[in-house]
């Protein structure tokens, strides 16, 4: 995934330096003249360590308790790119159901937003999966495994060993959100880095790819919530 970061320039500055913040942002102290591109590049370039360091979040002790929904009744939670409420109410299946609104039983709304986040992530497996296979197939890859996992800070990424990892937020995106962030993953199999060739190989599978981008970037503070 793209990574987000701002740029601090100075004059007397020689060297680019990149740093993750304590709460978590990606700041990159450039020299004066230094051209965005360079920049893109550089970061680009320390992706894996960037994450590795976004992830740790014992280094982090004073970030901010992440924002999240209640499970209380009337509490709108996100699902395909959608705004769905939150009824408290028994039901037949004593578990979760969907039915144009998330039907939470008491009991289950009583244990907190865990039960619903993991009912989520099955739910975002179930769509999830699939598609990987499908646009593995499309553009000719093969991939070690993919996951759909809890994780903060980004909508997917792919390990050294060409396994694939998909946050279980994705589930609250449009399909052809989750579809793009399927495939950017994927091409990062034959094209590791955000070239122009990585981005033609993108774009050729998912025509979408700047709304489906434009939509990630506005939607960002969905990765922060718990729910
Ligand atoms: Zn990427």
């Amino acid at each position: 995934m793209e990574l987000e970061y701002s740029i601090i320039r100075s004059a007397g500055r020689r060297k680019l330096t990149i740093t993750v913040e304590r709460d978590r942002r990606i700041v990159v102290h450039a020299p004066e003249g230094v051209p965005e591109e360079k920049i893109r590049e550089a970061v680009d370039s320390k992706r894996q360590w960037l994450f590795e360091k976004m992830r740790h979040p014992q280094k982090y002790e004073d970030a901010p308790q992440p924002p999240g929904k209640e499970l209380v009744n009337g509490e709108a939670v996100m699902y395909l790119g959608r705004s769905y409420r939150i009824a408290i109410t028994a039901t037949a299946s004593g578990d979760i159901e969907f039915a144009r609104q998330f039907l939470v039983p008491p009991g289950i709304a009583a244990g907190g937003t865990k039960a619903f986040s993991d009912w989520l992530l099955v739910r975002a497996e179930q769509k999830i999966l699939p598609r990987v296979e499908h646009y593995a197939r499309q553009l000719g890859v093969n991939y070690r495994d993919a996951e759909v996992s809890e994780g903060r800070f980004r909508w997917g990424s792919c390990t050294p060993g060409n396994g694939l990892r998909f946050n279980w937020r994705l589930i609250k995106a449009p399909m052809s959100v989750i579809d793009y962030v399927i495939v950017h993953e994927l091409a990062h199999l034959i094209e590791p880095n955000h070239t122009p060739r990585f981005w033609n190989i993108v774009r050729a599978q998912h025509p979408a790819t700047e709304n489906a981008k434009r939509w990630l970037c506005d939607h960002g503070e969905l990765l922060e919530q718990r729910l």
